[in-house]
This record gives structure tokens, sequence and C-alpha cells, in this order.
């Protein structure tokens, strides 16, 4: 190699490093944010153990009428398996169970995840948010505290669980209401777990469990109230749904009972009256959530964004 060239070859590393640093030192927030935002808020409200087969005979006034102002399908799938666990995992990070190995309700993974982030967790839109815009207001109000084991707590502003909810069934309303007009956050997460007890105290296409559909019915209605009040409405998407049905007096198998359920999605630039038709899985709500901000999906996620928005 002569010294021409040696020194051509040193010019070239140069430059690959100057543009490296340069790319490296760009305003990554700034990128991001060249696109507006679809809206400024979004709450997912979860119902667990809240399955399809209870809509066509079961009283939900107000969940209709969220169906009609905005997209929905009852045919969404959960992952497998049917739990808790995998399913409120799979809604915030996205990721399929075979990379994530949350396949239950145990606080850590069954076998390695192929990805983990600083926090040895999956990356949720919890922990993209919180990369993309440090800044933003992320919060989790719940009845059921196990699922923050993949929530990654690190990345929320805020979390708040109800204590001992049967015997205080409005505070998950009062809290998650109190936490919307307070700090009105970018993400929210708010789960009620009412119907899931009544699945597993009762069963599958039992009275007590059509009796309970009604009264959770009318505390998403009052909590959609609460962004109303926050005075956010306008700019905000409204995600319902959930993590499995219920077979017998359980969940955890593979019948359509279990597998099948509800997803509602309504707000700012959702399209009105319309019945998703494109094949829904769990997966793809992180992948909605993400679409509302323009962040980055992870390279461990597979969700696809449903197709709700005008
Ligand atoms: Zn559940
Ligand atoms: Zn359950």
């Amino acid at each position: 190699m002569n010294t021409n060239t040696l020194f051509m070859k040193r010019i070239s590393l140069l430059l690959v490093f100057a543009l490296a640093l340069l790319t490296a030192c760009a305003p990554k927030q700034e990128q991001t944010r060249v696109q507006k935002d679809l809206a400024s808020h979004v709450i997912v409200i979860g119902l667990d153990g809240w399955g399809t087969w209870c809509m066509e005979k079961g009283k939900a006034p107000f969940i209709k009428s969220m169906m009609e102002e905005g997209s929905w399908t009852l045919n969404k799938r959960t992952m497998r398996p049917s739990i808790s666990g995998t399913n409120w995992a799979a809604m915030m990070n996205g990721t399929p169970v075979e990379f994530s190995g949350i396949t239950g309700n145990e606080n850590h993974p069954t076998f390695t995840p192929i990805l983990l982030t600083e926090h040895n967790a999956q990356p949720t839109f919890f922990h993209v948010m919180r990369q993309v815009r440090p800044e933003a207001e992320t919060g989790v109000v719940c009845e059921w505290g196990d699922f923050l084991n993949y929530a990654d707590t690190l990345c929320l502003s805020y979390y708040k669980r109800i204590e001992d909810p049967e015997a205080h069934p409005d505070a998950i309303v009062e809290e998650s209401v109190k936490y919307i007009k307070e700090k009105k956050p970018a993400i929210a997460f708010i789960h009620i777990d009412a119907l899931d007890h009544m699945g597993h105290a009762y069963g599958q296409g039992s009275a007590e469990y059509y009796a309970e559909l009604p009264l959770v019915d009318d505390r998403v209605r009052r909590i959609v109230e609460g962004v109303k009040e926050a005075g956010i409405y306008e700019d905000s998407i409204i995600i319902l749904t959930s993590d499995h049905g219920h077979y017998g007096t359980g969940h955890g198998g593979d019948t359509d009972l279990e597998i099948t359920t509800p997803l509602v999605v309504f707000g700012k630039g959702v399209r009105k009256n319309h019945q998703i038709t494109e094949p829904v899985i769990q997966m793809d709500i992180a992948a909605t959530v993400a679409q509302v901000f323009h962040l980055p999906q992870p390279e461990s996620w597979r969700g696809v964004p449903v197709p709700v928005f005008e």
C-alpha cells in the first residue's frame, strides 16, 4: 500500500466518522416530530376477561355507543396462552410470546427473551415514549397489579394500584379521572378487573357475569366523561379492549370463547361506525399506540397498526 492510498483511506475513515457523529448528534426528537401526532392523548382501557361471547346478549349501552362512534371488531385474537399476563404484556410490548418468553402471569419470562432493554424488560410503548420524549406524561391506574411486571414501571411517570377493588368498585373511576384531569397524560392505561372476577367465580355465560357487564360499562362511561371534563377529549384517542375471554370458570386454553376478544377505538380522526374487518391480534394495539405518536417500533415488535384512522 503506497502512502497516497493510505492517506485516502484515512480521509475516508475520517469522513465516515464525521458522518456518524453528525447522525448521532442530530436532534432525534425534532426528526420524529416533523409529522404531526394523530392525537395528543391515548387512553387505553383494558377490561380483564371481557370476551366477545358476552356482546350479543349483554347489556353494554355505552360500549355499544362507542362502537357506533368509532371503529370496532369483535374478532380480535388474544395471544396464546389466553392468560392475562401474556396478553397485557403483548398489548404493551407488541412482541410475540416466542420472543418475549412471557407465557403466563409469572414475574419472569419462561425462557430467554430475544431482546431486553436496559431495564431488563421488553420495550413497551411506555419505554419507547420515554426514549423519544422523556418529558411525556405516562401512567397506569389498575386493579390487577401483576401486569406491572411487564409494563416497565421505570418508564412510567405515574402508577396507582387500587387496593381491594371488590370492596371499592368505584375507586378505579375516581382515581383514573383524577389522574387524567390533573396530569392530562400522553398515554394512560386503565385496567378494570371485575368481569374476569365474575368469569372465574361464576363462569362464562353466567347470570352474574352478565349482571356485572352493565356496571363495568358504566365505569367506562364515567372514565370517558372524565376525559371530557379534563378538556382533552377532542384531542384524544380512546382504545377499549381485553386480554382474553373465558371457558367455564377459567381461561388459558384455545377455545374460541377464550381467544376471541373485542377492540373498540374512537376519538380524534378515527373512522366512525366502522367495523374493522382486517385480522387483529393483541400485539397490534402497541403498534397502533406507536402510530398515533409516530414512535419507532423496536426491532422485536411484530404488531401492525389497526387501520382505524380516516
Ligand atoms: Zn385476565
Ligand atoms: Zn382471569
